[in-house]
């Protein structure tokens, strides 16, 4: 039985619209035509709002916002409905009334990619694949491994040369087929592509799959329901493909129709200064052009973004706007995070601290107001560019002398 509450796929270049099934892009706008999942919303605000209170805290107490089947058999780790703390000590430092931190390295494979992968896996299963495969920077790929584990699909993954060996790690001891390619970013996923074509792979990649950005969205339901009217006057996301502003953006439009908020934050959406197409595109108004990367930020190196339009569209919908940050002030917020709010984020997973920081200089954002940042992904997933960020530790002889000599 499929979701009763979806409507259709409209593309969100030309406007057409598509029946739901296993579709990619639209027909008339090639890869260009990125398709959106529309729901019956007078529908769902009848079910969802007399039903959530009794359903369990994760990303699956959304269910009609969702493109599953009412048949789906959900995965039994617990993604989403990730902490949200207030950070006194880490707001006061940077100059800022109110700033709150949703640590989405907190989900199964550690960061928020899962909420996507849940929604691939599950789509997967649901057109009759057993084999899915993504090409990824690093979390989509974990997250994708994590979650075919937990649902039992074969996944075949691209890794670009560079990615981090904590991740890669974490793909084979998933049981992941792990191919590293030879070249960027943007070769692994014309590969990938390629082979999914070829080999009759469900396609897990983000930019292109109608689905994925279902989940991500539930980055921003979340923040709506847990804030409600005390909503914070703006929402700070790092960006790379777009899937992750674009969902959040879309996730709290979605809670406004529904009456659970008001009004909509602003959203700030950061991108690093060695990779920031989108942001060019923001600036410029026009259509983006595929740019090189070169960042630390190895999960927002993406120099041929793909859902680019969903991210410039939700931004300017919500008032916000886009920054770009330097490397060194990627380190910087790594290091504020850990050691002023205790939350160890990985480079592009603290991008937003490192923008929202940069704001408050530029007079973006003002000292009165209150900020929400999204931190996407856990430190651990790249210790080469933390211990750049954290310093050296000292080695000493095993005696009091030693520890004295340091301490004096
Ligand atoms: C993927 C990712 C992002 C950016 O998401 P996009 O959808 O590519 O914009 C940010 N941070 C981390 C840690 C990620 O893995
Ligand atoms: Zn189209």
């Amino acid at each position: 039985m499929p979701n009763q509450f979806v409507t259709s796929l409209q593309c969100l270049k030309c406007g057409k619209t598509y029946p739901a099934d296993n579709k990619f892009t639209c027909q008339f706008c090639g890869d260009e035509g990125i398709l959106d999942v529309q729901y019956d919303y007078d529908l769902i605000k009848s079910i969802l709002k007399s039903q959530i209170a009794n359903r369990s805290y994760e990303m699956w107490r959304y269910r009609e916002l969702l493109p599953i089947e009412d048949s789906a058999k959900i995965p039994h780790l617990k993604i989403g409905w990730t902490p949200v703390y207030e950070t006194e000590k880490l707001a006061r430092y940077i100059g800022i009334r109110k700033l709150y931190i949703k640590d989405d390295g907190r989900n199964p494979t550690n960061s928020f990619k899962d909420r996507a992968s849940a929604i691939g896996v599950l789509k997967a299963i649901e057109f009759g694949f057993d084999k899915i495969a993504c090409a990824s920077t690093g979390n989509a790929a974990s997250s994708l491994a994590g979650l075919s584990a937990a649902v039992g699909l074969q996944s075949y993954i691209f890794v670009p040369e560079r990615a981090p060996e904590p991740k890669v790690t974490q793909l084979l001891i998933f049981g992941a087929n792990v191919f590293r390619v030879k070249g960027t970013y943007e070769q692994a996923f014309e590969l990938s592509k390629k082979s999914c074509e070829k080999f009759g792979w469900y396609s897990r990649n983000s930019g292109t799959n109608p689905y994925l950005v279902e989940g991500k969205k539930t980055a921003g339901l979340e923040i709506a329901e847990n804030f409600g009217n005390d909503l914070p006057d703006w929402v700070v996301v790092s960006v790379g493909d777009g899937c992750t502003i674009g969902g959040i953006g879309k996730g709290l439009q979605e809670m406004k129709k529904l009456g659970f908020i008001e009004r909509i934050p602003k959203l700030l959406g950061v991108q690093a200064e060695g990779a920031k197409p989108v942001y060019d595109a923001y600036i410029s108004g026009k259509d983006l052009i595929p740019s090189d990367t070169n960042t630390i930020a190895d999960s927002i190196a993406v120099g041929t973004p793909r859902n680019w339009r969903r991210a410039i569209k939700q931004i300017r919908a919500s008032n916000g706007t886009m920054i770009t940050v330097s490397d060194e002030e990627i380190l910087e917020a790594m290091r504020l995070t850990a050691r002023l709010a205790a939350v160890f984020g990985e480079p592009a997973g603290v991008a937003g601290v490192a923008g929202l920081k940069k704001a408050i200089q530029n007079k973006i954002i003002k000292p009165d107001e209150t900020v929400v940042v999204v931190i996407t992904g856990n430190g651990l997933k790249d210790i080469q560019s933390a211990k750049v960020a954290a310093g050296k530790e000292y080695v000493i002889s095993p005696d009091i002398d030693s520890v004295a000599k340091i301490i004096e």
